[in-house]
């Protein structure tokens, strides 16, 4: 099979806000350096930076620090982020948020008196979510978009990232094997170093939020590369999610949170109002205790037709509600729901992963050549992402990304020879399935969806989890049998499909794996057999390796660099939330 070569400098997987920021900053650090942006969608399209709606943390305002957004995170968090990793976060937000506004170009809602206008949002304890009303991806996304453009950064679109290629010589990265959708060919690209901010994506579940191209490509590309990850267990769900029937893709789509917060009910299939029975808090509980109640009534059989529960806003006067949430309203419009006046079916969605791979603060990974920025990394959340917090990991981590790179190219003299063995080992790898006939990708699909939702989802038990692993591990037996009837490689979607299923079979399997070995509960992973958070001090994350197709996991202690249970970097620390989730 014949193998196109391209060289560059750099080379950006993926166009998230991760991977645009680090490629405008590549280039604002040195115009002369050859940028590659490779997607498995369209520059700007795809992704979910661009589906960002809440909005975007940054402590700006007169009384709020970075000092408290820290310990929010922290809080949220439930003591297993890494501190440096979220304080970074915290204190970079300010001049991403500047940046955003001054260089970019976007265009924030604002106060009466100029100043940008914040939003409270769950579990924060000052309303700093600076927003473009419910739009704020696409606001931030088509800027930056513009400004990358113009930066002339060659793009790779729909070109999906297959497998990291090391060195000959050992001495760290040397590229990225990549299939151009399109042509339906294979194509090296050869560069001093390369950026993995593909955004993981939870969309093993039977219900997701995030787009359909995230499919755990750079998770299961960096593990088999040999790097650790951790966290994986911390999948966040979000309470509801659109129930819209399985022929539409709308289902799993997130109804937002300013519906419980406006004073929305969630009743049962029996039409009864439920969250008290879970907390004093009802439908304003955070996020997890939201999921967990919804599942626990699905559980009980006390549904709705399609088998969730109804979330019903009529009685806050159906004009009201339309003109407080056009875009929901019209959203479950256009599933055949009236949002304003009647009740619509929802259900928990798989949001966000909190784990992910390790990475330094100047986002290099223990791999020469590798840096990682975005929803594929760990350590930044722990147990929890607060929301607004996910597109300012992203700006934040792949500006600073883009810096290293530049820096790190400059010391590189040339292009690493690539292992040539591992060449031929990605191609080979990619094309199993046109030389086998049989199996059913889509039942297969099927298949793990309801593996992970059953058994690795919202309320976890020991015994559910072993269950879960053999038939992942079955599954992943099965997929390497399965064929892809249609030779024809250019836009064969089927056979992506394929390779998705591959990627996201194996971040099951450490999902699976982290959660079994967790034997506590703590923000959104929740063992039914060990209902408490554990001693807080001695906190310890999941740590996953692959080597030889096989999974190790160690139990690491939480550094708290910072701060320390118990203690808070802020005066009066009563103001901050007890640590009972926050998004
Ligand atoms: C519906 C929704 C609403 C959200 N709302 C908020 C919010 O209000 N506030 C907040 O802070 N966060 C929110 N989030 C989370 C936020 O979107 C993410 O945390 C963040 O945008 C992730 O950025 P990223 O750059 O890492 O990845 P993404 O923006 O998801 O980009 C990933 C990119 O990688 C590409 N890619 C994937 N696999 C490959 C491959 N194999 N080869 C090449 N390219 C590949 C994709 O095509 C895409 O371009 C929301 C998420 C969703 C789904």
């Amino acid at each position: 099979m014949q193998v196109e070569r391209l060289k560059t400098d750099i080379l950006i997987i993926g166009t998230g806000g991760a991977g645009l920021f680090a490629a405008l900053h590549t280039k604002q650090a040195n115009p002369d350096l050859d940028v590659t942006l490779a997607v498995k969608g369209l520059v700007g399209k795809c992704g979910c930076t661009r589906m960002v709606q809440g909005g975007y943390n940054v402590a700006l305002q007169p009384g709020d620090s970075i000092e408290r957004h820290f310990m929010d995170t922290i809080v949220g968090g439930k003591w297993l982020p890494r501190q440096d990793l979220a304080w970074k976060l915290c204190e970079t937000a300010v001049e991403r948020v500047q940046e955003l506004e001054n260089e970019i170009g976007c265009f924030f809602d604002r106060n009466p008196d100029g100043t940008l206008h914040q939003k409270a949002f769950a579990g924060q304890s000052f309303d700093r979510t600076a927003h473009k009303a419910d739009l704020t991806g696409i606001e931030i996304i088509n800027r930056l978009m513009e400004k990358v453009w113009k930066a002339e950064v060659r793009r790779l679109e729909e070109h999906r990232a297959i497998r990291l290629i090391p060195a000959k010589d050992g001495s760290g990265l040397a590229g990225v094997m990549l299939i151009d959708m399109r042509e339906g060919t294979y194509r090296y690209v050869s560069a001093k170093a390369v950026l993995m901010a593909s955004g993981a994506g939870p969309s093993m579940y039977r219900y997701h939020t995030p787009s359909g191209d995230k499919t755990c490509d750079g998770v299961a590309m960096m593990l088999q590369s040999g790097l650790a990850f951790r966290d994986m267990e911390m999948v966040q769900f979000h309470p509801t999610g659109l129930l819209g029937g399985p022929d539409t893709r709308m289902t799993g789509t997130v109804l937002e949170e300013g519906l419980r917060g406006a004073g929305g009910y969630l009743l049962n299939g029996e039409g009864e109002r439920f969250m008290s029975a879970y907390d004093p808090s009802g439908e304003r509980a955070t996020r997890d205790i939201v999921s967990r109640g919804i599942y626990q009534e699905m559980r009980e059989g006390r549904t709705t037709p399609m088998g969730g529960v109804y979330i019903s806003m009529a009685h806050l006067g159906p004009e009201k509600v339309e003109k407080a949430f056009p875009g929901m309203v019209k959203r479950c419009r256009d599933c055949g729901f009236d949002l304003a006046a009647g009740r619509v079916e929802v259900v928990p969605t798989a949001h966000y992963m909190m784990g992910g791979v390790e990475f330094n603060l100047d986002t290099s990974t223990d791999i020469q050549g590798l840096f990682a920025a975005g929803e594929d990394c760990g350590g930044v959340h722990g147990a929890n992402r607060l929301g607004g917090n996910g597109v300012a990991n992203s700006t934040v981590f792949g500006g600073i990304a883009g810096d290293s790179m530049a820096a790190f190219v400059e010391g590189v003299t040339h292009h690493r020879d690539p292992d040539e063995a591992e060449i031929d080992r990605a191609v080979a790898e990619a094309e199993i399935p046109f030389g086998l006939s049989g199996g059913d990708i889509f039942a297969a699909r099927d298949r793990l969806s309801e593996i992970m939702w059953d058994n690795v989802g919202i309320i976890r038990t020991r015994a559910g989890l072993e269950h879960g692993i053999r038939e992942l591990e079955n599954l992943a037996g099965e997929i390497e049998t399965m064929g892809v009837p249609d030779g024809n490689r250019a836009f064969n979607l089927t056979w992506h499909d394929w390779i998705n299923l591959r990627s996201l079979v194996l971040a099951s399997q450490v999902i699976a794996c982290s959660a079994l070995a967790r034997e506590d509960s703590r923000g959104a992973h929740f063992r039914e057999d060990y209902p408490e958070a554990g001693n807080l001090d001695e906190t310890r994350y999941t740590r996953v390796k692959l080597s030889d197709g096989k999974l190790s996991l160690t139990m690491e202690k939480v550094d708290f660099s910072i701060v320390r249970p118990g203690e808070s970097l802020i005066e009066g620390a009563a103001a901050i939330p007890s640590g009972n989730v926050a998004e």
